[in-house]
């Protein structure tokens, strides 16, 4: 890692309005999928809807091309699905009753990025995944809680734990949340494990991507030879949860929404949380 990697950049209100801008894009743009989310839909036609809203608001899918090692995710959303715990290229798979499915996406414009995720219920889903899905969510918002000035990287780190493990899941280690901005990974490392009062000082103005990848049984995970699929080891379902925030003084501040996402499913009269 570079000395540049290990920076973190404070940001000022205006940079902290551009990505709330980015944040109300990329919320709709979730809510569009949202919308079609049904047995019988494929992952790559979800995919269509999102780029083709996102550019029509004259931004970029951050996730598109996308570029790791000389390696360029091909799509706009990850879309996992089920044992699928994140980085799931769009595809043919068509989607079923019974399964969940984690749509990951991000939205780059004027000079910044936003990043957030949803698991949904396709359908009628299992009590237990139910309750997996219901239980991540809640461990996002404990964790925002923590994202307070004066806090550390641990404190959201051990809440978000806490909370997942108290229900005996797996939390994921090899995968964490990030610092967000110019760059859509930036310092620090946000880990959904640790210790209270360890890691980097919060300070007003930084931007995090909180993000738990929280597991039905245990936390090992595996990575698919297309390069990109990170899947659980003993193939029980995964969910994922993100909103990139803003550290305040008494609590962290989203900068990315779930309010259109929740519209659509409580229309559709499913709720997650
Ligand atoms: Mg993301
Ligand atoms: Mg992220």
């Amino acid at each position: 890692m570079s000395k540049r990697d290990r920076i973190i950049y404070l940001k000022s209100e205006e940079e902290l309005e551009i990505i709330r801008n980015n944040g109300q894009i990329l919320g709709k743009a979730h809510a569009e999928v949202a919308k079609l989310i049904e047995p019988g839909i494929s992952t790559k036609e979800l995919d269509k809807v999102a780029e083709e809203y996102i550019k029509d608001h004259k931004a970029h899918p951050s996730f598109l091309g996308y570029d790791v090692g000389g390696l360029k995710f091909p799509s706009s959303l990850c879309i996992s699905v089920n044992d699928v715990v994140v980085h799931g290229i769009p595809s043919n798979r068509v989607l079923k009753e019974g399964d969940i499915v984690s749509i990951d996406c991000g939205v780059y414009k004027d000079g910044y990025h936003a990043d957030s995720a949803y698991t949904y219920p396709v359908g009628p889903i299992a009590k237990e995944v139910a309750d997996l899905l219901k239980r991540t969510y809640e461990s996002l918002y404990k964790g925002i809680e923590q994202a307070k000035a004066g806090n550390r990287v641990g404190d959201i780190s051990f809440a978000v734990q806490e909370h997942a493990e108290k229900f005996r899941y797996g939390v994921v280690r090899e995968l964490v949340g990030h610092g967000v901005g110019k760059f859509l990974h930036e310092a620090p490392e946000v880990p959904n494990f640790g210790k209270r009062g360890n890691g980097p000082k919060l300070q007003e103005g930084m931007v995090l991507a909180i993000e738990p990848m929280i597991t039905l049984g245990r936390r090992s995970v595996v990575q698919e030879n297309d390069n990109w699929t990170i899947r659980t080891e003993d193939r029980k379902q995964a969910a994922h949860f993100e909103h990139t925030i803003v550290v305040r003084k008494g609590a962290g501040e989203a900068l990315t929404t779930f309010e259109y996402i929740e519209a659509v499913l409580a229309k559709k009269n499913l709720t997650v949380a």
